[in-house]
């Protein structure tokens, strides 16, 4: 590709709404063109890119078995209320209308797709287990589309869907999609790990995510360097010791605590209650249904924790309003020892479990209870683990600190289970007659997000650095005289042709432009190796080959196609 024949629109500034450096870059590079929040266009550097990632994707789906298909974007809401995510998934679905008044979903995902095409195509045992995978845009009504193609309102994912006859081979189908994973984001050049993960509104029971550390990334993984355990924070479980035990004290006792409503403040002087001895009292609406939860004062509760465990898909805080007639007292004074309606359900976390000499609130405005002992003195419905974990708490396989650092989502693996068959009826006929839903996973790479996740991993101040392997091309010839006659674009030309001969993809910056900022363009964009032509070295004999993100070195004319094939058969440019 001749430069002067594409669009390559780089800028010296980032619009000011580019918050993070891969989102600044990809404007900056001339890669992406921002249409509105959240919907971008893909120039023609930023689409070769784009593909490369997608064949990255696609090869290592085939190696590992699936099959691609290609869904439709538009998607009938009849399938979404049979597996009853047109509740549960409101809040993300685009709904449209045609002429006809008949309203229509824009794809997020395909699990009620696939289900249906698996229900009316497969029927035996004898065609399982299956794969389908596709790569095509999904639209989700982010509330906050932000940070470019990260979390954008249209993007394209690769999902795929197993099926299979039993939870051991959909175990194997999960293993392979897990590897394929590990394969694909190793060879788009990123460091990512797979960490446990939360299943949300999904469903299912196994699952991991695929995480790139970043600081600008919006999830926090749990992680323990010694013995390799990785969560992601909604998830994480620590090894925290539970509340030290005390004597059975007295009697609860009701004490005046005028105009406290912290735990920080009852922690002061007069009071002086630790916060590792006070109970937090929190009123959630799950399902639009009232719970009480007790944590631990020095604990945060983990909101996800608690949907997962009360399977709901939805939970928010109670606000004063809602509370006060429930306990009787407003937040700063709750508490689950006296004045709670008999229909109310208590939810404990079990760091406090068979605390004792704990204080909390009496359901009366400016009054604390002391004394309190858990299992004698509060009815709890369920305990479970409901804390967030922090850093340096002891992992919970190996006792050693662990670790907290945020990290970019760029793909998820789901077991599934039977929820999607049974509910669409995606049944076979098993070898012993019997009809059963197939045991199905789910598979997502975000791969717009992942091109993104590159550039925010491999960059610096001159700009992108690409990873050989998703470079829009690898190699940018550079004349600095482009006359046609001139010694030096002769050149270029020869080495173009050369090159491409060999299968690299190249690209020759023909624009009669000053060195300066051929050099700085090339830098921006970040094509990992460029062949500098000038004058004054070609006098000598010489080109000049710079590696992205390396030294710059003089080689004889005759040998720099050798020299750039050896840059690119090393695969890294260093
Ligand atoms: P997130 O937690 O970031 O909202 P998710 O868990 O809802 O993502 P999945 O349903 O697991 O996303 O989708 C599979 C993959 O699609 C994600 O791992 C992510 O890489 C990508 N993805 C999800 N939402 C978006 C989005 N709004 N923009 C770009 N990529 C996205
Ligand atoms: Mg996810």
């Amino acid at each position: 590709m001749k430069w002067t024949q594409t669009l390559i629109p780089t800028l010296r500034e980032a619009p000011s709404d580019a918050e993070i450096v891969s989102h600044k870059l990809l404007l900056r590079a001339g890669l992406i063109r921002k249409l509105a929040g959240g919907v971008y266009t893909f120039l023609p550097l930023g689409l070769r890119a784009l593909r490369k990632v997608e064949q990255i994707v696609r090869e290592e789906m085939d190696r590992a078995g699936a099959i691609e298909v290609l869904m439709p974007a538009l998607q009938p809401p009849e399938i979404w209320q049979q597996s009853g995510r047109y509740e549960t998934a409101s809040n993300v679905l685009f709904k449209l209308k045609d002429s006809g008044g008949r309203e229509w979903l824009l794809s997020p995902t395909a699990e009620e797709v696939i289900t249906t095409l698996a229900a009316n195509e497969i029927n035996s045992y004898r065609q399982l287990p299956k794969n389908f995978y596709q790569i095509s845009l999904k639209f989700r009504d982010e509330i906050r589309p932000r940070f470019g193609l990260m979390r954008a309102k249209e993007f394209i994912m690769k999902d795929a869907y197993s099926f299979d006859t039993t939870d051991e081979s959909a175990m194997a189908s999960y293993k392979k999609m897990y590897d394929a994973y590990t394969r694909i984001f190793a060879r788009c050049g990123l460091k990512a790990f797979p960490v446990e993960a939360d299943t949300g509104v999904i469903g299912g029971n196994y699952s991991h995510e695929f995480m790139v550390p970043a600081e600008t990334g919006e999830n926090e993984v749990v992680f323990c360097e010694a013995c390799g355990y990785a969560a992601n924070i909604e998830k994480a479980t620590s090894g925290i010791p539970k509340t030290a035990a005390r004597e059975i004290g007295a009697a609860v006792e009701k004490f005046a605590t005028p105009g406290v409503v912290t735990i920080e403040a009852l922690s002061k002087e007069p009071y002086k209650v630790p916060a590792n001895r006070q109970i937090k009292t929190l009123v959630y609406i799950a399902d639009s249904k009232p719970i009480i939860i007790l944590i631990r004062g020095d604990d945060q509760l983990n909101e996800t924790k608690l949907m997962a465990r009360t399977g709901v898909v939805a939970v928010r805080p109670a606000t004063s309003e809602e509370i006060s007639p429930l306990l009787g007292a407003k937040p700063g004074s709750l508490g689950a020892v006296v004045n709670v309606p008999a229909d109310a359900y208590v939810f404990a976390d079990e760091r406090i479990r068979g605390a004792n000499d704990m204080t909390t609130g009496a359901n009366e405005d400016g009054f604390h209870l002391r004394n309190v002992s858990i299992e004698r003195d509060i009815k709890v419905h369920e305990w479970s683990d409901l804390r967030t974990v922090s850093a340096g708490e002891p992992c919970a396989k190996c006792a050693k600190p662990l670790k907290i650092r945020r990290a970019i989502e760029v793909g998820h693996v789901f077991k599934l289970g039977t929820k999607y068959s049974e509910a669409l009826n995606a049944t076979f006929l098993d070898a012993d007659g019997a009809r059963k839903p197939s045991v199905m996973g789910c598979y997502g790479i975000g791969v717009t997000r992942t091109l993104q996740a590159i550039i925010e991993q491999g960059n610096d101040k001159d700009g992108v650095i690409w990873p050989l392997n998703v470079a829009p091309y690898q190699v940018c010839i550079t004349p600095l005289a482009v006359a046609p006659e001139s010694e030096a674009m002769k050149l270029a030309e020869k080495f173009y042709a050369e090159l491409t001969a060999k299968g690299v993809d190249v690209i020759l910056d023909d624009r009669d432009e000053r060195p300066g900022v051929k050099f700085k363009d090339s830098e921006l964009v970040g094509f990992p190796i460029r062949i500098g032509i000038g004058e004054k070295s070609l006098a000598k004999g010489e080109v000049e080959i710079k590696p992205r993100h390396g030294a710059m070195q003089s080689i004889k004319v005759e040998e720099a196609v050798n020299a750039a094939m050896k840059l690119v058969s090393d695969g890294v440019a260093k």
